[in-house]
Order: C-alpha cells, then structure tokens, then sequence
C-alpha cells in the first residue's frame, strides 16, 4: 500500500475542480484498511472516503487523508429459477455492474444504467433514477468498521434507506468503509417503464429486454446530461424538497404552478428542478459556473471555475428558492 503526500484530486472529481489531499491512499483490498489503521499517524487524521468522485465538491484542499476505493470484483453468489445474489466490490464502477447484470438477464437495477459512481457509493446515496433505487434490490452492505476494525455486515432493513439517503450519511458516517454490496435480482423481467419520457423512447420497441432498456436510457441520458468531461459536473446538484402535506397545501395556494409527487409518510415531493428553473436560473450563468441549458438542476463547470465558485452560485440558487417559495434546498453533493 502506497502514501501520496500533496496528492491532486483534480482528474478525481467530476467537477473537474483542482484540490489536494495532504495524503492519499489506494485502498484496494480489506487488509489495507487494517494497514491504514494500523497506521496511527494517517489514521488519526480526518479522512475522506472517495469513490469515483461523482457526488462530490472540493471546495478547498482536504488537510487529511483521502482513501480511494479500488476495491474490484463481482460474485454471482448463488442463482435458483426465479433470483440471482450477485455480491460487487464496493469499487466497481456501478455501471460496469448494471451492465454484469443486465447481460444475465439479472434484473432490478437495469433503469440505473449510466449514473456514474461505484457500488459502495449507491448504497451511501441510494440512488435512483427511472423508477428504480439501488435499495429495492439491495440485500445487504458490507464494510470495514474504523471502530471494531472488523469487517460487518448489515441486512438492508436496517440501512435506513430513504430518497438520496442512509445509515451511512448519518450514524454510520465517518465509522465505516463499505467494502462490497450485495444484491438480490430478479429473473423474471418487468420494465419499468412509468417515468421520465420511458414510454415514449420505447414505444416503437415491440420486446423490451434489460439489455435494451440499458442501450435506451444510456442513450437518453447522454443527450441530456452534460458528460462531466466536457462541462464538470455532478448531475443533480440539489435533492428534491420533501415537505409536509400541510406546507405543500400552503405552497400550492400561492404556486398552483408547481409540479408535486407522493413522497414517503404522507409527505409531499416538489421537483427542485422546476423550482430553480421558476427563479430564473435554468442556462443561467456567472462567469465560470453555470445551470445546464435544459436542466437547472445540474450546476457545470462552464471552464476552470474553482470549487468555492460553484459552492457560491449553488448558494445563490438556493436563496433565491428560499426566498420566492421559502423551500429550502439541500445539497445532494457533498461538500467538502
Ligand atoms: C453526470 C452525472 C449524472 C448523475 N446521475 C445520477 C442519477 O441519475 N441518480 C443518482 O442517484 N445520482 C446521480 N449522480 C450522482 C452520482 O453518480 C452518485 O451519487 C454516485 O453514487 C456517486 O458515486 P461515487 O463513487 O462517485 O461517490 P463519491 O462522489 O466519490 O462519494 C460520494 C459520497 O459517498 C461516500 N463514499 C463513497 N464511497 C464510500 C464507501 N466505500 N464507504 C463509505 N462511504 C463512501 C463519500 O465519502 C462521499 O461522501 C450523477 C452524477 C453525475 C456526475
């Protein structure tokens, strides 16, 4: 196991911003987190756990060490008539395995083709997209414990999975690195075709395999979605508000404009997008930093902006949504 000192994280981001770990660290296996912690003057110092940088903002050097997952492999664990247990390193590239999968026919996660990221990572975020979650074919997470220094496992049940969100952005945050995730899919295929513009792109496809649900939203999102390549980014920069049934009432008297979804427990989903789009900010732009043209959601790096750049446009977004509808947005990237 390799210590960088001054390490640049600028290719490690796709926001493409530059910032620096004062040392950083390739994890590539379990025994090299026993290292790391072993190694008392880099393990007492804040860490950064950092998959494929896909969710994140620099917006200043990071004075610790940042781990970098390269923990690779994926495992069909076992397989009947009707479900496959699949078990994937929690640093495979999560689309590497959408594809694994949707190759065998394993299905469940086909809709969640081409969000960059690793597999550890969709479990920290869940992620979704398309009608599809990472935590409804979830069945359990692996993960090394900074506290025990073991390894652990924890049923889904019990990962707190929510919209963007689990046990590991809350109590868990900061204790563990999840080190693999397994999954249950199913054999039997049903598209899921209810959201977004699915049925129209399918509509001229008499049979819908995994295969070509994953070739059509591939394609779909890159038309969409500015490739971080060319504009860094990290797709929805905010989450969408969830709010009580009684605030949306409030909401929708005085914007009965606004576009609203069931949400868990009774609550009330409002699209972000739309509310950012409303205040003037979709293509917006401010010297380096910007909205893409036909997403306000997506904060891009319109050229060599800096990270605390894009963290201040990102704030002036969510005070101007704070002020005409008083929604708060939270960010979906972390921030660092
Ligand atoms: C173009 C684009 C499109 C996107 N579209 C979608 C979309 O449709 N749906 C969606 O949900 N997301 C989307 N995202 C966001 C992003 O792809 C996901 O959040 C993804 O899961 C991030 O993975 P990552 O490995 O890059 O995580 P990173 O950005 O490296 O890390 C994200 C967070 O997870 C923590 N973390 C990472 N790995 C571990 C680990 N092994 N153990 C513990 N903590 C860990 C990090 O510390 C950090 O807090 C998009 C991003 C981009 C750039």
């Amino acid at each position: 196991m390799l210590f960088y000192t001054d390490y640049s994280l600028e290719t490690l981001n796709t926001f493409n911003v530059k910032a620096k770990a004062d040392i950083f660290i390739e994890i590539t296996s379990a025994a090299d987190l026993e290292g790391y912690q072993r190694r008392k003057k880099y393990f007492d110092l804040p860490r950064l756990i950092l998959g494929n940088g896909s969710n994140i903002l620099f917006t200043k050097n990071f004075q610790g060490a940042v781990l970098k997952n390269s923990i690779k492999g994926i495992e069909v664990v076992s397989e009947d008539n009707e479900k496959a247990v699949v078990k994937a390193a929690s640093g495979e590239d999560f689309d590497t395995f959408v594809q694994f999968c949707a190759k065998k026919r394993f299905c469940g996660i086909e809709n969640l083709s081409a969000i960059p990221g690793t597999v550890g990572a969709a479990a920290v975020q869940n992620i979704g997209a398309y009608g599809q979650e990472a935590s409804q074919t979830i069945q359990e997470v692996e993960y090394y414990n900074f506290e025990t220094a073991k390894i652990e496992t924890i049923a889904a049940k019990d990962c707190k999975f929510e919209y963007r969100g689990s046990i590991f952005k809350t109590d868990l945050a900061g204790k563990v690195f999840i080190t693999a995730v397994t999954f249950c899919l199913s054999k039997n295929f049903t598209p899921c075709t209810e959201y977004g513009k699915l049925q129209e792109l399918l509509k001229d496809t008499p049979i819908i395999t995994p295969m070509i649900m994953r070739r059509v939203i591939t394609t779909y999102r890159a038309s969409i979605i500015p490739d971080p390549k060319e504009y860094g980014n990290a797709g929805s920069f905010f989450k969408n508000p969830v709010i009580t049934e009684a605030a949306a009432k409030k909401i929708l008297a005085e914007s009965p404009e606004l576009k609203t979804y069931p949400a868990d427990k009774g609550k009330v989903k409002l699209a972000a997008g739309q509310l950012i789009d409303l205040c003037g900010f979709k293509g917006a732009n401010e010297g380096k930093v910007g909205t893409a043209e036909n997403q306000a959601l997506i904060i891009v790096n319109l050229g060599k902006a800096t990270g605390k750049e894009i963290h201040t446009f990102a704030n002036k977004i969510a005070k101007a949504v704070k002020e005409k509808y008083g929604v708060k947005l939270e960010p979906e990237v972390t921030i660092v």
